[in-house]
């Protein structure tokens, strides 16, 4: 499949046409941000590791039922997808409090929930990408109730799935971030990427971060920590 026409460049990944209407080919940068592109950097090698870890895993979910935009990898840094529409919400799942969980409510991170939660933002960079409720969704005509119930009901089992195989892998899931769109038959797919720019991965025996959050709080280490899951993931798949 040949590369047509850039059609959007992202913070993360650009995106390009193909000689088919209904396919995309997406492109993984070493480029990083964080806090709504404030901070911005170069992580070497992350394109690749993102690019390869996602469509591992997204090939991981096909076989648990949970369809996906994945169709198959074109070389290093390049997905052939399934376009779709996207919905315009970033679909938060959490198993343990971290991050914007820990700062809302006021709680240290690593407390470890009875069952996970779940929360969507509004992908809107204008405005920040605001936290957002299904009311609110369906008043904005984001999505349609049953696109909400299907959505929700896609992540918590993107969760189990995820969660049991990088326990697998020694690696604890705190929480991650998902976009789902829709074929142009309206089937709601998840799409985007899943990646160590999206979850929060921690070693389950040190405590340690094993993700962006690296990158987001200097702490040093971003690329061997990049480079570590993805081992860990290649040995255990
Ligand atoms: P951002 O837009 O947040 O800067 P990226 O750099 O990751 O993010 O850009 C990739 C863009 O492609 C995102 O806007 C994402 O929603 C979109 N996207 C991901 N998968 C698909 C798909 N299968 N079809 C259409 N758009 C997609
Ligand atoms: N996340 C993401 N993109 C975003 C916001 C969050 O991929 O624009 C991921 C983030 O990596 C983490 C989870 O979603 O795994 C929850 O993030 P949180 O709400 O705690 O936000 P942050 O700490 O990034 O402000």
């Amino acid at each position: 499949m040949n590369k047509g026409v850039q059609l959007y460049e992202g913070k993360a990944k650009k995106v390009f046409s193909t000689e088919d209407p209904e396919q995309l080919i997406v492109s993984y940068k070493d480029d990083a941000t964080a806090f709504n592109g404030l901070k911005k950097g170069t992580i070497v090698g992350k394109g690749v590791i993102n690019n390869q870890m996602s469509n591992r895993l997204m090939q991981m979910l096909e076989k648990a039922g949970v369809p996906t935009h994945y169709i198959s990898e074109l070389n290093e840094r390049e997905t052939l997808v399934k376009k779709v529409e996207i919905v315009p919400l970033e679909v938060i799942v959490r198993n343990i409090s971290a991050g914007s969980f820990s700062k809302r409510y006021g709680v240290d991170e690593g407390i470890v929930f009875d069952s996970p939660t779940l929360e969507f933002s509004y992908k809107n960079d204008a405005l920040g990408d605001p936290l957002i409720n299904s009311y609110h969704a369906l008043a904005l005509k984001l999505a349609t109730r049953e696109e909400l119930d299907q959505i929700r009901d896609m992540a918590f089992r993107v969760n189990e799935c995820l969660k049991a195989f990088w326990k697998t892998c020694g690696v604890t899931l705190v929480d991650f971030k998902l976009e789902f769109g829709r074929l142009s038959n309206g089937k709601i797919v998840l799409a985007d990427e899943i990646s160590p720019d999206t979850c929060r991965l921690w070693d389950s025996a040190t405590g340690e971060k094993l993700d962006k959050d690296r990158f987001r709080r200097d702490l040093g280490g971003v690329e061997d920590a990049y480079q570590e899951i993805m081992k860990r993931l290649n040995e255990h798949i």
